[in-house]
């Protein structure tokens, strides 16, 4: 079997949209802006791992 696609929580710093993929998109859904998507995915067991988002990011 196959491993997933490796995707990633992807939080638009301007209006806080989150988004579950593995590119940020160039311009935010939600505010049409052109903003910086921060990577907010947990990598450390303590919060579950990749399929969650770490909630010290959030
Ligand atoms: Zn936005």
């Amino acid at each position: 079997m196959a491993q997933a696609e490796s995707r990633a929580y992807w939080k638009c710093k301007t209006c806080n949209f989150t988004i579950y993929a593995s590119v940020p998109p160039d311009t935010c859904p939600v505010c049409r802006n052109q903003c910086k998507f921060k990577d907010i995915t947990c990598y450390l067991p303590e919060c579950g791992g990749p399929a969650y988002i770490d909630p010290r990011l959030k």
